[in-house]
């Protein structure tokens, strides 16, 4: 079978590496462990894989009336969490017989690669699954912008977003038994139903470089090999 994509970027959250709710780790191995297996099934049909990581798992610095602390020391610890977990991450697709590459966007030799975009690309032309941590380096942004901005920086040819859900709905699927599913919605659509697909910064920055999204339920072994063959799996957003 042939992928319809050749360079992905997967964005994934942080709360989405959360074992069950009455674990207190805030990094479960298993979950880490499917996942690897479901990007290897890609990697291994010749596409490229990078991955965005979020850090809602360990902290979000966004909240300054909630946490105490201020917003952009916050959110540099936010992006610290990221690095956390795409250590992680990064463990587990190296155990599942991946080659892997971590780029920072905060200076860290000891553990990661600076972010440097050629060189980013040129880890993906050799097949290694090139992980960006720290998100993009700057407070007052999120990991979907993140997310947003290295796959258009790389050329990837879609963002595909991992979540609970299985893709955009008309309404919230867990609070309105009449919420319908999209297959396909373009981005003015997404805007004028108010329908929130990513914050409007990455939204944004998607819509304006024709980057497509898809939303998909990246929890059902299978979805992200669907996903890549283009079948209907998910919600795509396009132009
Ligand atoms: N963050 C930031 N700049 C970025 C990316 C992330 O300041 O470019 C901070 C921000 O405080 C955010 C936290 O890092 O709350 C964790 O990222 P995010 O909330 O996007 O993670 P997710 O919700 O995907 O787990």
């Amino acid at each position: 079978m042939l992928p319809k994509y050749k360079r992905v970027l997967l964005k994934l959250s942080g709360e989405s590496l959360m074992g069950s709710k009455d674990s207190f780790d805030p990094i479960d191995h298993r979950i880490i462990a499917q996942y690897a297996q479901e990007i290897k099934q890609i990697i291994e049909m010749g596409v490229q894989v990078a991955i965005v990581i979020g850090g809602g798992n360990i902290y979000r610095g966004m909240n300054e009336a909630e946490t105490g602390i201020e917003r952009a020391q916050g959110d540099y610890m936010g992006m610290l969490a990221t690095v956390i977990n795409g250590m992680a991450v990064q463990s587990g697709l190296e155990k599942a017989g991946m080659y892997t590459r971590l780029q920072s966007a905060i200076k860290m030799e000891q553990i990661a690669e600076p972010y440097i975009r050629r060189r980013a690309m040129r880890h993906l032309e050799k097949g290694r699954v090139v992980i960006f941590g720290a998100g993009t380096g700057n407070p007052y942004f999120t990991t979907d912008t993140a997310g947003s901005l290295r796959a258009i920086e790389i050329k990837a040819d879609v963002i595909l977003k991992g979540t609970r859900v299985d893709g955009i709905y008309s309404a919230d699927p867990e609070k309105d038994p009449n919420a319908t599913k999209y297959d396909k919605i373009t981005f003015a659509e997404c805007i004028s139903k108010n329908l929130k697909v990513m914050d409007m910064t990455a939204f944004t920055l998607c819509m304006e470089n024709n980057l497509p999204i898809v939303v998909f339920d990246m929890n059902k072994p299978g979805n992200l090999m669907s996903v890549v063959t283009g079948e209907k799996v998910g919600t795509l957003v396009s132009q």
